[in-house]
């Protein structure tokens, strides 16, 4: 990471990029209100440290000994714009924020109608983004797959009725990519592309999702580390794109026989990210417990950790959805957890809330 004099000048930042370019690097230019910071991005063997000391208007180097560097806390405190945390900005919608956000919606797009029914009623509830599977990652071949991937055209049309109901209900939306094939589709319809924990690993998807420019929910692997998540999550930085939004959604549970959750939800892991970086931490409590009677609680424990919002699947015939039904709740259920969430946001200690300054 290369910290400029606050009297730098245009040329000799030019020069500074110019000169990680030879070096066969990237860089990734932030500008700050007094200062500029170039973070370098590649092959680390490469850099002659020294060589950049010297050059004018720098100064100076810092070298950050963790694998994710551009999404590092560490970054933003030397662009002195504030509070080591950044925003995600949706529309009108903010996410790392002073409020929590709620992205809710079903688990699959099944039909106009199913969608449209629930779109209204989640934002009646109080919810901010929707979301919907077009694409659905499933552990059998021979489950529904979601529309999309009966052809192109049927992908187009749940896609388009995303985008309508996002658009009648004033709400961004947001849909899941499961392979770099749909990348721009979904981005010719959609406000945020989602990297289920499937896919967390996959660089390539991680780069082309990116490239598009479009914020990013990004959700952690249920065998990932958190370093290795973080890790991961620097190819979408490194790309240009620091719209990153972090999902937790829960770990493989330990110990022999039954589990009771689907997944292990791990709320430690909302203030250990937010400490290690400035990007904004969601919770998925769904697909972390499989359980609709567990999401209020998770729900109010993720917000008493941190989180900046929640991602809550809901129907309003569980039983009639075609994924995912047992941990789906109704819009009735959601508004009660939306108004509690916000009732504790509101009490919670200023150093938890996800806009404060984390020491
Ligand atoms: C989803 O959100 O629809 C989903 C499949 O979640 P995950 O990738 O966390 O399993
Ligand atoms: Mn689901």
């Amino acid at each position: 990471m290369i910290i400029m004099k606050a009297e730098a000048t245009k040329e000799e930042i030019a020069q500074v990029v110019h000169e990680i370019k030879k070096f066969g690097l990237r860089a990734d230019v932030s500008k700050g209100e007094s200062r500029t910071v170039i973070g370098l991005v590649g092959d680390e063997r490469k850099i002659p440290f020294s060589h950049f000391e010297t050059l004018p208007g720098v100064k100076e180097v810092i070298r950050i000994e963790t694998p994710y560097k551009l999404i590092n806390r560490e970054y933003t405190k030397f662009l002195e714009n504030g509070d080591g945390t950044m925003e995600v900005t949706i529309g009108d919608v903010k996410i790392g924020g002073k409020e929590p956000v709620f992205i809710a919606g079903p688990c699959a797009v099944e039909s106009r109608e199913q969608l449209f029914r629930i779109a209204g009623e989640a934002k009646k509830a109080g919810a901010h983004i929707l979301r919907g599977g077009v694409f659905k990652p499933r552990s059998s071949v021979h489950s529904f797959q979601g529309l999309g991937s009966a052809g192109d055209d049927e992908a187009r049309e749940a896609l388009t009725w995303m985008r309508e109901a996002g658009r009648e209900f004033g709400m961004p939306t947001i849909t899941e990519v499961r392979g770099e094939a749909q990348v721009d589709l979904v981005a010719e319809y959609v406000d945020i592309i989602q990297i289920g924990a499937r896919n967390m690993y996959d660089q390539d998807l991680l780069c082309k999702a990116a490239q598009t420019g479009k914020p990013i929910v990004y959700k952690r692997h249920f065998g990932a580390g958190i370093e290795e998540f973080l890790s991961f999550a620097e190819y979408i930085a490194a790309e240009g794109n620091k719209n990153i939004i972090l999902c937790e959604r829960g770990i493989l549970p330990i110990g022999k026989g039954k589990t009771y959750t689907r997944y292990t939800l791990d709320l430690s892991a909302v203030p250990v990210i937010q400490k290690e970086t400035y990007l904004p931490v969601i919770v998925d409590p769904s697909h972390a417990t499989g359980r609709r009677d567990l999401i209020m609680s998770m729900s109010c424990a993720a917000i008493a950790a941190g989180a900046s919002g929640l991602m809550i699947e809901t129907h309003y015939n569980p039983k009639e959805s075609l994924v995912d039904s047992q941990q789906m709740i109704t819009p009735d259920e959601l508004k009660v957890v939306i108004d509690t969430c916000k009732s504790i946001h509101k009490h919670l200690a200023p150093g938890v809330k996800s806009k404060a300054k984390v020491a």
